[in-house]
């Protein structure tokens, strides 16, 4: 099997995710791809975050008309700080026959060699690496170790200009996030009085 992992905060998940997951799944003929939403992010870890069950939940609704994709709660079941060299180590174990892809943005690209075990990570999983058209991944790919540049293969995906932290920002405002995420996470945003101002 051809198995894809997305991790990220998710808080919330946005069109610029699916369209990278979905993208990403087409590029290399993925079976299925797993989001799997932090526990707490190695890089965040002062940050104020949702409720994991509610940043679950926002995935799991996000998906529901996807067949190829999945929610995984491997990271926020485990719990602390999440690792992903730990998750893929799981997944590895339950998967031993599967050729894994971690699918990531061009950002995230950037900061590898900053994650804890980047070698055994790039030595388990493709990474799918999600790019503007126009985008040009050869200064990032410059910084990285030979080992991790030959598991990179670039995904052009169409440029999505949406991040959670900016509709964040326009729930706390007031303004409309309207075709920035799936309805049904408006609502469940809506519904959980998500991303306000306390009372
Ligand atoms: P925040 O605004 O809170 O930093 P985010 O929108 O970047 O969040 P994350 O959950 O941190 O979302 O991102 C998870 C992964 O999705 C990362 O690999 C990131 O590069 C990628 N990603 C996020 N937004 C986009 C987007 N609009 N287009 C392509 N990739 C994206």
């Amino acid at each position: 099997m051809r198995l894809g992992i997305f991790g990220g905060t998710f808080d919330p998940v946005h069109y610029g995710h699916l369209r990278l997951a979905e993208e990403a799944r087409e590029a290399a003929n993925l079976e299925r791809v797993l989001f799997v939403p932090a526990s707490v992010s190695p890089f965040r870890t002062n940050e104020p975050l949702s409720a994991a069950e509610a940043r679950v939940q926002m995935a799991r609704l996000a998906v529901q008309h996807n067949p190829h994709f999945e929610i995984s709660e491997i990271e926020v079941r485990r719990g602390g700080v999440s690792y992903t060299v730990d998750t893929v180590r799981v997944i590895r174990q339950q998967y031993p026959e599967a050729e894994l892809f971690l699918i990531l943005g061009a950002d995230a690209l950037q900061g590898f060699m900053d994650w804890r075990e980047p070698y055994l990570i790039a030595h388990e999983c493709h990474l799918l690496v999600g790019v503007r058209p126009n985008y040009d991944l050869r200064k990032t790919l410059k910084q990285l170790p030979e080992p991790i540049r030959q598991r990179v293969q670039r995904v052009p995906m169409t440029p999505m200009g949406i991040s959670a932290s900016n509709i964040r920002e326009h729930v706390r405002t007031g303004r409309s996030i309207r075709y920035l995420t799936p309805q049904d996470v408006i609502e469940y945003i809506q519904q959980h009085r998500l991303y306000r101002e306390p009372e």
